[in-house]
C-alpha cells in the first residue's frame, strides 16, 4: 500500500497558508475522531492518516523537504508505520493542543486519559524564620532538609537491576475494566488495578536497600532565595524539592513557610515600618533634633518648635520593599511629648510659675490635624 499524497489528504492545493492547513486538519479531525466513529476501523485510519499530514505540513522544515523529495523526504517511503514510526494515538491526541486549544476539544486529550497513574512524592513543608534586615533586603537561606530521596542503589526504580514485568492482571494499563449487565444495558466500569496498585508494572525482584520503593531516608541541603517584602505566614513553594516518589515519579514540593521575629522597636504593616518615639515637652517646645532606628542604621530627624504630641513624621522609602513591586514603603515616627511623673521641688516652683501662663494654655483652634484626620490618611 502506498502513501496517499499529504496534500490530497487534507484536500488542499500545494500553496496553502499555514492556516488553510490548520483548518483543514481540524474538520478532519472532528470527522473521524474515533470517539465519534467507534469501532470503525476505516476512520480511525483517516484520522491517523490526516495527523500524519498535519505533522508534516505544518512544519515549515518538513513541508520543505516533502515538497521536495515525496514520502522520503520525510521518513518511511511507503506503507507500514507512521512517518518512519513517529505517530501513535498520544502523539496525536498531544498535537491537539495547538489545533483546538487545551482542553478546548472532546475533553482535551480526549480518549488518552485513565491510564497508568504516575507516582508523586509528598509536599515537604519547612519554616523559616527571618529578621526585619532580611525582610527588606531578602535572603538566602541554606537548609538542610530530611526527606525522602531516590534510591542510588537502583536508580529509583525500586527493582534489583531496574528489571520490572508488565502486570499480567491489567497488561500494564494500571486501570481494570469491568463490563456488567443491568437493566440499561450493559456498563463499563474502570477502576486502579489492584495487584499493581495502578503502576503497571509489577518488581521482579526487590531492591535489598530501599526495599522495592525505590526511595530511601535521606536529606538535602537546599538553597532558598527569599525574596524582599515577605510577610509572616507567607508560603513560598519549590517545585520538585520535596519528597521523592516512590518508583520513579515525579517529586512533590518543598513549601516554605515565613516566620517573622519581631523587631525590638520596629513596628511593620505591610510595607510600612513605625516608630514610637518620646521627646521631652521642652524639646517640643523648643525644637531639637532627634535619631531614629532605621531598618538599617539611623535618621536624624528634625522636631520643629511647637511640636504637639501625636504628631506623625513620614520618612518616604524608609519602609519595606512591597513583595512583587517595584515599591517601597514609609516609615511613620509617631512623636509623643513626654510629661514628667517626678519632680523636685525647684522643678516644681518653676513649673508653678509658668502655670498661669496663657502660652501654656491648650490652644482651642489649634491646627494640627487630630487622631482621626491623621488615621485616616493613613488608611487612604
Ligand atoms: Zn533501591
Ligand atoms: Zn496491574
Amino acid at each position: 500500500m502506498s502513501k496517499r499524497d499529504y496534500y490530497e489528504v487534507l484536500g488542499i492545493a500545494k500553496n496553502a497558508s499555514e492556516d488553510e492547513i490548520k483548518k483543514a486538519y481540524r474538520k478532519l479531525a472532528i470527522k473521524y475522531h474515533p470517539d465519534k466513529n467507534p469501532d470503525d476501523k476505516s476512520a480511525e485510519d483517516k484520522f491517523k492518516e490526516a495527523a500524519e499530514a498535519y505533522e508534516v505540513l505544518s512544519s515549515p522544515e518538513k513541508k520543505q523537504r516533502y515538497d521536495q523529495f515525496g514520502h522520503a523526504g520525510v521518513g518511511g517511503a511507503s506503507g507500514g508505520g507512521y512517518g518512519g514510526g513517529g505517530m501513535n494515538m498520544e502523539d496525536i491526541f498531544s498535537q491537539f493542543g495547538d489545533i483546538f486549544g487545551d482542553g478546548g476539544f472532546f475533553g482535551g486529550r480526549g480518549r488518552s486519559g485513565g491510564g497508568r497513574r504516575v507516582n508523586r512524592g509528598t509536599n515537604l513543608r519547612v519554616k523559616v524564620k527571618l529578621n526585619l534586615q532580611e525582610v527588606a533586603n531578602g535572603a538566602e537561606k541554606k537548609l538542610k532538609v530530611p526527606k525522602m530521596v531516590s534510591c542510588n542503589t537502583c536508580s529509583g526504580s525500586g527493582a534489583k537491576g531496574g528489571a520490572y514485568e508488565s502486570c499480567r492482571v491489567c497488561n500494564g494499563h494500571g486501570v481494570v475494566t469491568r463490563v456488567t449487565q443491568t437493566i440499561l444495558g450493559a456498563m463499563q466500569t474502570q477502576s486502579t488495578c489492584s495487584a499493581c496498585h495502578g503502576d503497571g508494572r509489577i518488581i521482579k525482584d526487590k531492591c535489598n536497600t530501599c526495599h522495592g520503593d525505590g526511595v530511601v531516608r535521606g536529606e538535602e541541603l537546599i538553597t532558598i532565595n527569599i525574596p524582599a517584602g515577605v510577610a509572616d505566614g507567607m508560603q513560598l513553594s519549590m517545585s520538585g524539592k520535596g519528597n521523592a516518589a516512590v518508583r520513579g515519579g515525579v517529586n512533590g514540593d518543598l513549601i516554605i513557610a515565613i516566620e517573622e521575629e519581631e523587631h525590638p522597636e520596629l513596628k511593620r504593616d505591610g510595607a510600612n515600618l513605625f516608630y514610637d518615639c518620646y521627646i521631652n515637652f521642652i524639646d517640643a517646645t523648643l525644637g531639637t533634633s532627634i535619631e531614629v532606628p532605621l531598618v538599617e542604621g539611623k535618621a536624624k530627624i528634625k522636631i520643629d518648635p511647637g511640636t504637639q504630641s501625636g504628631k506623625v513624621l513620614r520618612l518616604k522609602g524608609k519602609g519595606v520593599p512591597e513583595i512583587n513591586s517595584y515599591g517601597k514603603g514609609d516609615m511613620l515616627v509617631n512623636i509623643n511629648v513626654w510629661t514628667p511623673q517626678t519632680l523636685s521641688s525647684d522643678e516644681k516652683k518653676i513649673l508653678e510659675q509658668l502655670r498661669a501662663s496663657k502660652n501654656f494654655q491648650p490652644n482651642p483652634n489649634r491646627k494640627e490635624k487630630g487622631f482621626f484626620e491623621r488615621m485616616k490618611e493613613y488608611f487612604e
